[in-house]
């Protein structure tokens, strides 16, 4: 069952690796060109991520720079693999894709912190980026995030920039917003944002994970949920396969029309890997059971594809 995926961090880790071969199985990583295929990708967020000096580990080059070379490199990946990938912009591109043997890639930018000026937005938005997350887990100019106890959500400049992401064609991502973040952008009058990558859970205790209130708030404005699949968000650190599936039926049973995927494969370590589920190709693995459990084809398929499918067709834009 073929898959749409709302973030890997396939981006970061192919600009780490300066000697990798994408097209060769590479079982140090989470995965590879090879396996999406075997995994039925047809269709990958990957994350461009500009916070890495916060690791200690940040190249010697200023961050607008490194946004600069992610999106470049990834456009060189499609151009090196060209009858097997495709970047997707507009909903044509959808179309094409869909219509094709490719697999289209959809550029996102995971934290909004070197986006200090209106013409630093738009100049995103014209190298092909189209899912903008507003913070990772540090606060920026813009709103609040996950990691921060002093909660104050949007910033009055980060509500205006908000403001003109969205009317200039971005997809507003959550994930890694703290709760007043999320609750005042689901106020705003603007496109309904998505979540790409989260956990979600009744009462969640980490602040990096959703409640059930507030993926149906998410969903109530026509946003989707993608649900992330490592440890860390499962709250669990002995989650193993069979608590996966449970888990991932519950959430099916009560959202089948807004849950997506959102693995964030490539951006969690061995530690958070769910025996069973530790590479993409995997995720095939996790269809299967669910489809055992008793989940049926049309939500299996809802999850996979057809929400996240349904979304991109509406919000992307047109041409
Ligand atoms: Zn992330």
């Amino acid at each position: 069952m073929w898959v749409v995926d709302l973030h890997e961090d396939v981006i970061t880790t192919i600009q780490g690796e300066r000697s990798l071969d994408f097209g060769q199985v590479c079982p140090h990583l989470h995965g590879d060109l090879p396996s999406w295929r075997k995994g039925d990708y047809k269709i990958v967020v990957g994350a461009i991520f500009s916070l890495r000096r916060h690791w200690g580990t940040y190249l010697s080059e200023d961050a607008i720079k490194h946004v600069l070379r992610a999106a470049e490199k990834t456009r060189e990946l499609a151009e090196q693999f060209a009858d097997d990938l495709m970047i997707l912009e507009t909903q044509k591109d959808l179309e094409r894709c869909l219509a094709s043997n490719r697999i289209g890639i959809l550029l996102a930018y995971e934290g909004a912190y070197e986006l200090t000026d209106v013409w630093l937005l738009r100049a995103l938005y014209r190298i092909g980026v189209r899912i903008l997350g507003l913070t990772w887990n540090v606060s920026n100019l813009w709103a609040t995030g996950a990691s921060d106890p002093h909660d104050q959500g949007l910033t009055p400049f980060g509500r205006q920039m908000v403001e003109k992401a969205s009317d200039l064609g971005f997809i507003l991502d959550l994930a890694h917003a703290s709760p007043r973040t999320y609750a005042d952008v689901l106020e705003m009058d603007i496109r309904p944002p998505i979540v790409s990558h989260t956990g979600i859970l009744k009462q969640p205790k980490k602040t990096r994970n959703i409640s059930w209130d507030v993926t149906r708030r998410v969903m109530e404005k026509g946003g989707i949920v993608g649900v992330a699949l490592a440890r860390l968000f499962f709250e669990d650190e002995q989650m193993g396969f069979e608590d996966l599936v449970q888990t991932l039926t519950e959430l099916l049973q009560a959202f089948p029309n807004g849950l997506a995927v959102g693995t964030d494969f490539f951006g969690f370590g061995k530690e958070d890997e769910i025996p069973g589920i530790e590479r993409v190709e995997k995720i095939q693995d996790v269809v299967r059971a669910l489809g055992q459990a008793g989940v049926s084809q049309k939500t299996l398929e809802a999850w996979t594809h057809e929400n996240a499918i349904r979304y991109l067709q509406t919000h992307l834009p047109a041409t």
